[in-house]
């Protein structure tokens, strides 16, 4: 069980998406080794206005603008497979 971020509740791994600062590649989702952050599969949370800011302070990092086109995309594949079981 992994908290997220956004609601502060704990979710099994599967309804959550991992984002982790690589200590080598950077920011990468689902894996890479280093500092993680998790965000829940709820709408309320991948839509939060504040979620890029609470990643980044999660992640003691600062995002390139790049990251944000990626993470738009990433929110995409959370639209197409949602969250089970709540
Ligand atoms: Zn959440």
């Amino acid at each position: 069980m992994r908290l997220c971020i956004s609601c502060r509740k704990t979710y099994d791994r599967e309804n959550l998406l991992k984002i982790t600062k690589d200590h080598k590649q950077g920011i990468m989702f689902h894996k890479g080794m280093g500092r993680s952050a998790y965000i829940c599969k709820s709408k309320n949370c991948y839509t939060d206005s504040k979620i890029k800011k609470k990643l980044q302070k999660a992640l003691k990092t600062v995002f390139d603008p790049d990251f944000f086109d990626i993470y738009e995309k990433e929110m995409q594949t959370i639209i197409n497979y949602p969250i089970k079981g709540i």
